[in-house]
Order: structure tokens, then sequence, then C-alpha cells
């Protein structure tokens, strides 16, 4: 269940949709994330990157984190690794992730904060569950999106945006049953914190069971949904959309959903769902693990760089995870 939760009739409401005039996406397709080991050896279900790379634009991937009950010495994280070309953006529903950087930067991302990096010219960085959370066990529950940049702008500077739980903006659907928390981007005119080069809007909604959440979304937006807890239907054709799947939308201005009456356990307080658009930046993409360029010639010169040691250098003081020495010559994913 979210960290952040809200007594929904007490905040403001998005405003309803005209009966007319409203051109309901359609749901062009579902897609169930498949199953993939990362890091040290952790879970993600990821609903994409798949077949078809041009789907998402201009998101990269989506790796959902758990929800998972950590036994004692359980929590894995990832080895210190590099990044050139995109941002990567962590929300964590429940539990921690602790972060580190080779520009100094790094801390704390827990229950209901989002981090946003943007990894840009190239940097390191080590992601791992804190020690606490190793030691005893607990729950841990989070999402990780890439975000790409346009070719302009895959050289700025690094750039951290630490985005803490009572900083998201808080919004309860038109009939006041759901919660809507307002990340990055803007939904009926509520801005969220998130700042981002590329124009996306990222939601996370509690859809109270048996309720339907319409929202206005802008034409140039794609519109992408997926479930991280219970279950609903997706779009006025209703297609049934189950916890780990993504329903792709097509062309239109608002996008409805329905939260099944019966729930499970986890979702208890409604469907637990990220919505998701951005401009697509329709450029051509190549990538190499963590590396997004437009080139292949760019993707040899990232793999050169972070060989070279021209990526920043791992801090002495790091956190008590494999050095740098340990890293195979391909990078890691993430
Ligand atoms: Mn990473």
């Amino acid at each position: 269940m979210p960290a952040v939760t809200a007594d929904t009739l007490a905040l403001p409401r998005i405003a309803a949709l005209p009966e007319t005039g409203t051109t309901w996406r359609p749901v062009a397709r579902v897609v169930t994330a498949h199953r993939q080991l990362e890091g040290e050896g952790f879970v993600v279900r990821r609903p994409f990157p798949g077949a078809d790379l041009a789907l998402a634009d201009p998101f990269l991937l989506l790796d959902h984190m758990g929800a998972v009950e950590y036994a004692p010495g359980e929590a894995k994280g990832t080895p210190w690794h590099p990044h050139r070309g995109f941002e990567t953006v962590t929300y964590m529903i429940d539990g921690a992730f602790e972060h580190q950087d080779t520009t100094g930067g790094g801390g704390l991302i827990t229950d209901g904060a989002t981090q946003w990096m943007t990894a840009g010219a190239g940097l390191q960085h080590i992601e791992t569950p804190p020690e606490q959370l190793v030691v005893r066990g607990g729950l841990f529950h989070g999402v990780q999106l890439w975000v790409n940049l346009p070719a302009a702008q895959k050289w700025v500077p690094p750039r951290y945006q630490d985005i803490e739980a009572h900083d998201v903006a808080l919004l309860a659907s038109d009939d006041g049953a759901s919660l809507i928390r307002v990340i990055a981007g803007e939904l009926d005119w509520h801005a969220g914190p998130g700042v981002t080069y590329t124009p996306i809007t990222y939601l996370h909604a509690t859809v109270a069971p048996g309720s339907r959440l319409r929202l206005r979304w802008p034409p140039a937006f794609n519109a992408l949904v997926y479930v991280l807890a219970g279950r609903g239907h997706a779009g006025v054709e209703d297609r049934p959309l189950d916890e780990g799947q993504l329903a792709v939308f097509g062309a239109g201005d608002a996008i409805v959903l329905r939260a099944t009456v019966a729930q499970p356990l986890a979702a208890r307080r409604g469907w637990e769902v990220l919505v998701l658009g951005g401009l697509p930046i329709r450029e051509q993409v190549a990538r190499y693990g963590p590396f997004v360029m437009n080139t292949r010639e760019e993707i040899i010169q990232a793999v050169q760089d972070f060989q070279a040691g021209r990526m920043g250098t791992v801090p002495v003081a790091r956190m008590p995870h494999r050095t740098s020495a340990d890293e195979p010559a391909q990078p890691p994913d993430r």
C-alpha cells in the first residue's frame, strides 16, 4: 500500500470532462511486463522496452521493483555503473533506496519520494537498499523510469531533483473518490514538482474500487497506463488490465480507467496505476546498456569514455559494495 495517502474529499478535484466534444483515446495494445534480473540480482518487471522501441517515446524503459517483503539479508541493489544521454526517475512507493554518484550527489529515496537524475553527458552511480533494510528485511516497492533526452540536450551536465513525498501535488478525481499524485508535469492546470527537459506528465493514481477515473490528456502526448497493483479496465472499450500490464493508448484528448469492485489485498485502497505521457522526441535512437544516444559512433565513444575513466571516478569512501575494479568491461544495464 503506497506510503502517500490522503483524504480525497479534502483535496482539490480535477474538472469533470464534458459529455460531448471529448475524444476518448482507444486502447491500441496491452503489453504484459517481462521479468528481468537486474543489478546484483533483484527481479524487476519491465513493460518496456519490448519489441517496438518507438512504442513509449519519449520514455525508454520502465522497471517495476517489487512490491516485495524482503527477508533479512535478501535486499539487493546495483554495482557502480555509468549512464549517458537520458534521465532516470526513481519513485519509491514504499521502502527506501540509497544512491551515490561520481559528481558527489546522493541521498536516501524513501516512502513516496522521487529522485530525478539527469545523466546528460555522463556519470557513474550506485543504487542500493539502505543497510537497515538489508539487515532487517522489509517492504520494498518502487519504479524506475528512463526519459530520453533530445540530441541537443544529451550533453547537459548531470543534474538532480530530490522530490520529497510532501512535494507531490495531490488531487482528487471529479467524483472525489480517487487519489491522483502528480509527480511531474501538469494535470488540469495543477503542476507537479518534477522539472523535465522533455515535456511529460507522470501520475500515480489510486482508483477507488468500482470508480472511474477520467483524465484530460494533451493530444500531442502519448498515453501509457501501467498497473502497480490490483485490477481494472482501460478505455471506453473496457479492456481488462491487471497488475504488471501496460495499456498503450491511441490518439485523442482524454483517457478513462475503471477499477474493478473486488480488489486483491495489495490494492485494497484501490487500483494502483501509473499514468505516463510525453511529447515524442522522434529522433534516431542508438542504445547500448546504460547509454542512449542518437548514433552508433556516439555509443562507441560512450563505451570508450567509460573505459578510459572519463565518466567520473568512484569515490574512495563509497558504499560497502563492489568496486569499479570488479566491474565487467561491458557495463550492465542499470
Ligand atoms: Mn542506474
